[in-house]
C-alpha cells in the first residue's frame, strides 16, 4: 500500500508543500492551492498534521476549511488538526478564520502537540510526532504513523502449526504472541536528516531533500539528498518519496544527478521525487513501476 500509487502532493519550497496519503486519511502540512488540487477529494481528510508553521506550510488551510464549510458535500464532517503547540503560523491562521469568517463554526478539533504525543487515527493506528531540526526558535515537527502488530512469540515458534492453531482456539493467543510496532509512514516535515530508528522499516518515508550538495547549505534546518538517502538506507525503508528541492537547480539537471545519487546510495528500496505536483521516478523503471500499480491519479 505504500508509494506514490497512493499518494497525491505537491513541493515546492517556499511556495507550497502538502501531501495527501488517501489509505490512511491523512494529510500532512496544507500549503497554498490545497483545496484546488483536491478538487471533489477535499472532504476526504479526516486528519491534517502540521509540521510547522512557515507560511509554505499552512496558508492552504483556509482555503481547504472553507471548500469544505460552504461548498456541496459534507459540510459536517470533523477534521482533526494535529499541529506544534505554540507556533505562530497556526495561531495567524486560526485568527485569519476566526476574524474573516466571524460567526462561521468550523467543525475543527486543535490539537496542540510536541515531541512524542500520540494522537489515534484509526483502530490500531496512531499518529506520532517528533522533533526535528528545521525552524531554529518556533516549535517543528515530523510525524510518522504506527500500527499495532502483534506476531507469534520466539518461544513458540518450534511448535507445529496444529498446535499453535489449537492453542490460539483454547484461548492462547494473546499470551502466545506479542506487540510489534509497525511504521506505516514517516515524514520529516522540513528539516535535517531525522533519526533512522524513528523509521525503521517503515512502508513509506517522505524526507526533507533541499540540497544536491550540502555545499550549498548556509543554516542548519533542511537535508542533502544523500542525507535523506542514507536516511532511508540504513532504515530499510520500502519506498521513498524525497521533497523540497531548492528552486536554484535546473530540473533536468537535477534529475540526473538525483538517479544517479540514488543508484549510488545503496537504497533498495523504490525511490521517486516529489517536484511540484509531479512524482518523478528515481530507482530502478522496472521497480518504479510494479509499485506505482494503477489507481494513481492527479487531480
Ligand atoms: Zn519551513
Amino acid at each position: 500500500m505504500s508509494g506514490p500509487a497512493d499518494l497525491v502532493g505537491f513541493s515546492r519550497g517556499m511556495y507550497s508543500n502538502w501531501l495527501w496519503h488517501r489509505p490512511l486519511q491523512l494529510l500532512v502540512d496544507a500549503g497554498e492551492g490545497l483545496q484546488l488540487a483536491l478538487g471533489s477529494s477535499v472532504y476526504a481528510p479526516s486528519v491534517l498534521a502540521v509540521t510547522h508553521g512557515h507560511s509554505d506550510h499552512v496558508l492552504g488551510l483556509p482555503g481547504l476549511v472553507a471548500a469544505r464549510r460552504f461548498g456541496k458535500g459534507a459540510q459536517d464532517k470533523p477534521l482533526t488538526i494535529v499541529y506544534p503547540d505554540g507556533s505562530r503560523g497556526v495561531r495567524g491562521v486560526r485568527a485569519l478564520l476566526d476574524t474573516s469568517y466571524a460567526g462561521v463554526s468550523f467543525p475543527i478539533t486543535w490539537i496542540g502537540v510536541g515531541p512524542g504525543a500520540s494522537v489515534p487515527i484509526a483502530k490500531g493506528r496512531h499518529l506520532e510526532a517528533f522533533a526535528v531540526d528545521h525552524t531554529g526558535g518556533g516549535p517543528a515537527l515530523g510525524y510518522r504513523v504506527i500500527e499495532q502488530r502483534r506476531r507469534l512469540r520466539p518461544e513458540f515458534a518450534s511448535l507445529p502449526a496444529a498446535e499453535i492453531e489449537r492453542r490460539a482456539r483454547a484461548g492462547d493467543r494473546e499470551a502466545m504472541t506479542e506487540a510489534v510496532p509497525h511504521v506505516l509512514f514517516g515524514h520529516s516535515g522540513d528539516a535535517m536528516p531525522i533519526p533512522v530508528d524513528l523509521v525503521r522499516h517503515a512502508d513509506l518515508l517522505v524526507h526533507d531533500a533541499t540540497f544536491l550538495d550540502v555545499a550549498d547549505r548556509r543554516e542548519p534546518i533542511h537535508a542533502g539528498t544523500l542525507e535523506a538517502l542514507a536516511v532511508a538506507r540504513e532504515a530499510g525503508v520500502r519506498a521513498l518519496v524525497l521533497h523540497h528541492l531548492s528552486i536554484r537547480y535546473d530540473r533536468g539537471t537535477a534529475l540526473h544527478m538525483l538517479r544517479a545519487q540514488t543508484a549510488e546510495s545503496g537504497f533498495k528500496g523504490a525511490a521517486w521525487l516529489l517536484d511540484g505536483s509531479e512524482f518523478w521516478p528515481l530507482s530502478q523503471p522496472s521497480q518504479v513501476r510494479s509499485e506505482r500499480g494503477k489507481g494513481r491519479s492527479q487531480p
